[in-house]
């Protein structure tokens, strides 16, 4: 988001995409709508013929940021035609590295309180309740969600690699790959993002 505002060009989530087509209703959204709405992760096809379908729209932007997609190597295949398509091509792919510990310890650390009234939030590494366990605005036991417990947040990083990899690998292929630490603020990443882009963009002049 920071960097489409900083360079003037459009910025495109696939969370936009899906609004876009479920609030229109085309044929796509009415497809994935019920994915989103119970909470499931849209399969690969769905998600690209929704992002192909953005892509035959009339107000296809020349330069932007894709944002969210593609997260799996079928996806990039599909995004590569749907380019291709449009005569269109990427400068560039941001793989945005956050290490698994790091990971773990956002979510595992993470405990909510189950007052629908309240619904704060916690994590025993940042945001610590004075009494371990309860919430400080309303008392209730915190629960932890089945989805951030320790042991299920390595199994969901397990199969995150296994997807992550071969989609890593189709743009070191392609020459396309930036990898930007996730450690430390935004703006230090911001930093180390746009000194790795403005780097690949004199380096494509000279050649
Ligand atoms: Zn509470």
């Amino acid at each position: 988001m920071l960097l489409s505002q900083r360079w003037g060009i459009v910025h495109i989530s696939t969370g936009d995409i899906f609004r876009r087509a479920i609030r229109e209703q085309t044929a796509e959204g009415k497809v994935a709508q019920p994915y989103i709405a119970k909470g499931q992760l849209v399969p690969d096809e769905v998600v690209n013929d929704i992002v192909a379908s953005r892509f035959r729209s009339e107000d296809v932007p020349r330069e932007f940021i894709l944002d969210g997609y593609p997260r799996t190597a079928p996806q990039a295949r599909n995004l590569d035609v749907v380019l291709k398509e449009n005569h269109l091509g990427l400068d560039g792919v941001i793989f945005l590295d956050v290490d698994d510990k790091e990971i773990i310890k956002r979510l595992a650390g993470r405990w909510n309180c189950p007052n629908t009234a309240c619904l704060e939030t916690f994590n025993t590494f940042q945001k610590i309740p004075a009494v371990a366990g309860v919430c400080d605005s309303c008392g209730s036991k915190l629960i932890q969600r089945e989805d951030d417990r320790e042991d299920t947040v390595r199994q969901r990083l397990e199969v995150f690699h296994q997807v992550n990899d071969a989609l890593l690998a189709h743009y070191e292929n392609q020459k396309l790959l930036v990898r930007v630490s996730g450690k430390g603020d935004i703006g230090t990443i911001y930093q180390d993002l746009e000194k790795k882009l403005s780097a690949r963009k004199s380096a494509a002049r000279e050649t």
